[in-house]
């Protein structure tokens, strides 16, 4: 009984939620991943400054992107660094930034706006680019990965709430972290009900869902229609000044590999924030990297 309603909430929230939300695979236990860390970033301590290092270098350097490097484990998946993050450089995908992306300055480690990168895990199998982790469509999670909501992003998640409240605005928890299984099961459930090739096309399979992450939440009613809402217009417009970025914009499906999201944001920390924000460009396109399934 217990089960059933789970189940029942699971697929509400995964239907509405599709990058977030969603599925993975019956692949599940594809081979391992390569990504083992692509460590440009050090351990978040030092995040400030090691980010500062990372992205001066990174702007230079080109990418050399590691897809190859994917199929052998041993491999360190080397990072792809960034390729563009000016707003000038043209998104790789072909859509232009958002109009007129207004720059702003990223806050200082001392400064009480500041928040830090989350907290990155030294397990092989995760994939991170310049300290940050990514899950996508193309770089999945260790199935026993399960590191639970990260407590920077939920502090930082009620501390941008709570400001939103002050503008009389309510911008409320609705999913956070969700384990690998528990994705396979929302998953597996649509793979039943519409099979593989449809379920595929609205809902990540497991292993590739950010919400494994622990670095991702959905937000109010976890559909479209909170995109009409002043809310998700504040929080698309303030979201960088409390470390997250709108991981899945409009107009970016064919990038990110997933519809728009209005209610999913994704912690990355002020630094990342600000100069994703600043840039114009989905996470992907800031990183040089892509979101495609290998099968
Ligand atoms: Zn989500």
């Amino acid at each position: 009984m217990k089960r059933s309603i789970l189940i029942t909430l699971a697929i509400a929230a995964a239907l509405s939620c599709t990058a977030c939300g969603s599925t993975d695979s019956g692949t599940t236990s594809r081979r391992k991943f390569a990504s083992a860390e692509t460590t440009t970033a050090a351990p978040t301590e030092a995040a400030a400054s090691a980010y500062e290092e990372s992205t001066t270098e990174a702007a230079s350097e080109e990418v050399t992107t590691t897809a190859e490097t994917t199929s052998s484990e041993e491999e360190t998946t080397t990072a792809a660094a960034v390729e563009t993050t000016t707003a000038e450089a043209a998104p790789a995908g072909g859509e232009a930034p958002a109009e007129d992306v207004i720059k702003t300055e990223a806050p200082s480690p001392e400064d009480a706006d500041y928040a830090p990168a989350p907290a990155k895990h030294d397990i092989a199998g995760i994939t991170y680019i310049q300290g940050a982790l990514i899950a996508n469509k193309t770089y999945s999670l260790p199935a026993d990965f399960a590191p639970g909501l990260d407590p920077t992003c939920e502090n930082q998640f009620y501390k941008m709430t709570n400001d939103a409240s002050k503008q009389g605005l309510y911008i409320y928890f609705a999913s956070g972290f969700r384990s690998y299984e528990y994705q396979s099961q929302i998953y597996n459930n649509y793979v039943a009900r519409d099979g593989q090739a449809v379920a595929d096309t609205y809902s990540a399979r497991p292993g590739h869902s950010e919400h494994q992450s622990g670095l991702a939440i959905d937000v109010n009613s976890i559909d479209d229609s909170f995109a009409l809402t002043p809310e998700a217009k504040w929080l698309a417009d303030h979201c960088h000044e409390y470390g997250f970025i709108l991981r899945y914009p409009q107009g970016k499906e064919d990038i990110t590999g997933y519809q728009y999201e209005s209610w999913h944001v994704r912690y990355v920390g002020t630094d990342l924030s600000y100069a994703i924000r600043n840039s114009g460009l989905t996470m992907e396109e800031y990183f040089g990297i892509d979101s495609k399934y290998k099968d």
